[in-house]
């Protein structure tokens, strides 16, 4: 398997000199199965120069999976210039809207209406098909065999777990692990408690033992408290999964867009001399760098 960061960056685009290093662009990430079948993980900023480098490939199938409908997860999308382009197909999986009951499909096309944006989804030449996925129902893409988690965001949010020829992948999207919002003396702090056990359990069961896991970390323990049920995890609770699921290798990614490469390295040494994981290898996602495994 084959991963690439195109997007590690939280909220917002946060370009500049003092973000160059790991990058401003929002998330997604391009993987390539064994029998290369082209997977896209999220469409956020970051979607725009994977495109470039897919016109030399073209004509290209891609399986684009959105974790979840937040800005930063699909502002790229409609830049995804193999989209224009007649010969290309895309395949666009995601979550259907438990609220609204919308699918993919319909979200979606809330971005490209055209108050929003200046080009019509009939202008889109490429062949464009939508799924909606449900919670633990895989999807073969080839060989490859892709699995939607539901994680713990204010919008349904899935976590992939991709397996393919026995190398094995799990990405979090944005996830706060569940924690209880009752006071021990409330009577529902008990039955509470169990739920975010059992939730959480449920989470790590799909993530266990994969080769390589790419998680939210966009605050540290410090920070959290101001931001908490805001939906992301920190340093320390990614680092806590990533061992609990006896992952090979962690990426910590989301990184938050006030945050200059020189904070982050900071932040993130900090958290590594209070603990790491034996036999793990842990580091921060970055914008360009090729996993190969
Ligand atoms: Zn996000
Ligand atoms: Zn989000």
């Amino acid at each position: 398997m084959k991963l690439r960061f195109w997007g590690v960056r939280g909220s917002i685009p946060s370009p500049g000199p003092k973000t160059v290093r790991y990058g401003g662009n929002t998330t997604c990430l391009e993987i390539w199965t064994d029998d290369g079948e082209l997977i896209i993980l999220d469409a956020g900023t970051g979607i725009f120069p994977l495109a470039q480098t897919l016109l030399e490939k073209m004509p290209v199938h891609a399986h684009i999976f959105n974790t979840h409908s937040h800005w930063d997860h699909i502002q790229g999308l409609p830049f995804f210039i193999p989209l224009f382009v007649p010969g290309n197909k895309a395949t666009i999986y995601g979550a259907c809207d438990p609220v609204s009951g919308n699918s993919i499909e319909e979200i979606l096309q809330v971005q490209l209406q055209y108050r929003f944006f200046p080009i019509r989804e009939s202008e889109l030449n490429a062949k464009i098909e939508y799924v909606s996925l449900r919670e633990g129902e895989s999807v073969s893409i080839g060989n490859a065999l892709v699995t939607p988690v539901l994680m713990n965001h204010p919008v349904v949010n899935f976590g992939y777990r991709i397996d393919n020829a026995g190398k094995s992948l799990f990405f979090t999207g944005d996830h706060e692990p569940s924690y209880n919002i009752y006071e021990p003396e409330d009577d529902e702090h008990a039955m509470y408690q169990m739920l975010i056990e059992q939730k959480n359990r449920s989470i790590l069961e799909r993530m266990c033992g994969v080769d390589v896991l790419v998680a939210d970390a966009s605050y540290t323990e410090d920070e959290y408290p101001a931001k908490k049920g805001w939906g992301h995890g920190t340093f320390d609770t990614c680092i806590q999964m990533a061992e609990d699921a006896k992952v090979r290798q962690l990426f910590l990614t989301h990184h938050e867009p006030t945050r200059d490469d020189e904070a982050l390295e900071a932040v993130f040494s900090k958290s590594l001399e209070k603990r790491t994981i034996q036999g793990c290898e842990i580091e921060l996602a970055r914008e360009g760098v090729l996993v190969e495994w």
